[in-house]
């Protein structure tokens, strides 16, 4: 299978000629050919883009909203194809594609197409002297960079807002998982996205991915990727004064006091660190607990992590899938090792298993204080850190203790404590007795290096339209 890119509304061949392989993290084995794109295609994709920018911006709200309704409706009809394209392609299990991946990125386009209808902007009357009304409107060709993690999903959460709100897109799916990407274009096209208002260019970051971010015809970045892509994309970005948004890597903590519903707790905190591999921005990889319940809480995770079932993602009873790719198989494995090395146990999991593609145990390591490198690097992988904690203070230290500052998910029944905890934390998002819930209106980004701006909701259209005031003298 040879996928294209997708430009001005038509599958084309990249100019070069030159493919890379995809493969298949569950079998080590290419399963299609990818555009390896350079500035040239970036050049024509955003041409397109801009060619179609003033038609689509005057298109009016309705219209845009019923387009895109119909494109989360055809999402929505072709989900189980999907999910078995996303779990090919990224090796995560396909009840999770199913149950995650795919019906949150129908729930973003379904969520942008009618935010547009019902987002309003300021008006101020200065006494009787002038009437100030804000006028919001899209800037034109938006750059969107995804990473292969929740490849659908992310690139739906910046493509929806993206074009909803009336500006054309170039996107860069990650080039580890560009199918469902491809396969979302295929249905653009029978919702009737209009030629050129969304364009993929599939390729390597550094090259396809920097001539967009480089590119004088897109004035706006949406970054979602590593903590160290993202400082590159800054620095590019930056001396043309776009406008960026960054949502970088975690490194989250997940606190459990004594007095916390223990089995939701473990229950809870198991998925938050196991799934999809612990490849989510938002996975608790650090969990910390109060030291009177630290050997229960201890006996009963590493119980949990070792049920956990491992195996052939399409397989419906798995539960843990491959990693991503054989690099980022021996950067995981690499943390394992240096965990022994800094002195940690490790309780559950460890090794890679024993079969054709990327699989790596569940692992669970105790022993390690909050300063060693295992506790303070992104390992983004199922490994996962387990330091008992002796009072509140000491609780807010240790999470607070990395660069990263994404999210955190915290366990108390005491009210009071719950909401001073949150508040102390340095993260973007704090759960409280849960993980991973969402509502689409709410901000979403990260704190310290864990990004810059705020997507999600309203702040998504906001970020994706300039707002510009309009003063009108009165009398
Ligand atoms: P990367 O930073 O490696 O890549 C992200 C995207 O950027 C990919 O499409 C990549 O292309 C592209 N890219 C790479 N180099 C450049 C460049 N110089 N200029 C422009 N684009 C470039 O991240 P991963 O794909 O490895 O994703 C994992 C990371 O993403 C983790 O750190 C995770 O925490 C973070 N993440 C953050 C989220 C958040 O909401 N805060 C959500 C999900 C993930 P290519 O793949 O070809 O290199």
């Amino acid at each position: 299978m040879r996928i294209s890119n997708f430009i001005g509304g038509e599958f084309v061949a990249p100019k070069s000629g030159a493919y890379f392989p995809d493969i298949n993290p569950a079998t080590a084995q290419p399963i299609a050919d990818v555009p390896d794109s350079d500035a040239a295609d970036v050049d024509a994709a955003v041409a397109a883009a801009k060619n179609a920018f003033p038609v689509w911006s005057r298109t009016t709200a309705e219209e845009r909203s019923r387009i895109l309704l119909r494109l989360a409706d055809l999402i929505e009809q072709n989900l189980d194809d999907l999910a078995r394209i996303e779990s090919r392609d990224n090796g995560k299990p396909l009840s999770l594609a199913r149950a995650l991946d795919i019906p949150r990125a129908v729930a973003n386009f379904r969520f942008f197409a009618t935010a547009i209808l019902h987002h309003a902007s300021a008006a101020h009357i200065t006494d009787t002297t002038a009437l100030n009304y804000t006028l919001r409107q899209p800037l034109g060709v938006a750059g969107l960079i995804s990473p292969w993690n929740l490849p659908l999903y992310l690139l739906s959460w910046k493509i929806a807002p993206a074009i909803a709100s009336g500006n054309t897109c170039v996107a860069k799916p990650s080039e580890l998982t560009p199918l469902t990407a491809d396969r979302l274009a295929q249905l653009s096209l029978e919702a009737g996205v209009p030629a050129g208002v969304m364009n993929i260019v599939h390729g390597y970051g550094a090259k396809a991915g920097a001539a967009l971010v480089e590119h004088r015809d897109v004035p706006m970045i949406s970054f979602t990727g590593g903590t160290v892509t993202g400082a590159r994309v800054a620095a590019s970005a930056a001396p043309m004064f776009k406008k960026l948004s960054l949502e970088l890597g975690g490194k989250n903590p997940t606190v459990v006091f004594a007095d916390a519903d223990l089995n939701d707790a473990i229950r809870t905190s198991l998925r938050s660190a196991f799934w999809n591999q612990g490849e989510i921005c938002l996975c608790g990889s650090r969990v910390f607990v109060e030291r009177s319940i630290y050997d229960q809480f201890v006996d009963a995770f590493t119980e949990g992590a070792k049920k956990l079932k491992i195996g052939d993602p399409s397989d419906e009873s798995t539960q843990v899938g491959a990693l991503i790719s054989e690099a980022h198989l021996h950067k995981v494995l690499g943390y394992i090792e240096l965990a022994k090395e800094e002195g940690g146990t490790i309780v559950a999991g460890g090794s890679r298993v024993d079969r054709d593609g990327y699989f790596v145990e569940p692992t669970v390591i105790t022993g390690l204080g909050c300063d060693r490198r295992v506790l303070q690097e992104e390992i983004f992988g199922p490994v996962v850190t387990i330091t008992p904690f002796d009072h509140e203070e000491e609780a807010v230290a240790f999470a607070n203790s990395t660069r990263y500052g994404l999210s955190a998910s915290l366990w108390t029944r005491d009210l009071k404590r719950a909401h001073r905890v949150a508040a102390a934390i340095d993260s973007g998002t704090v759960w409280i007795n849960c993980w991973l819930l969402r509502d689409l209106r709410v901000p979403f980004g990260g704190a310290k290096d864990s990004g810059v701006g705020r997507e999600g909701g309203f702040e998504s259209l906001e970020f994706f339209t300039e707002a510009k005031n309009v003063c009108v003298k009165l009398g």
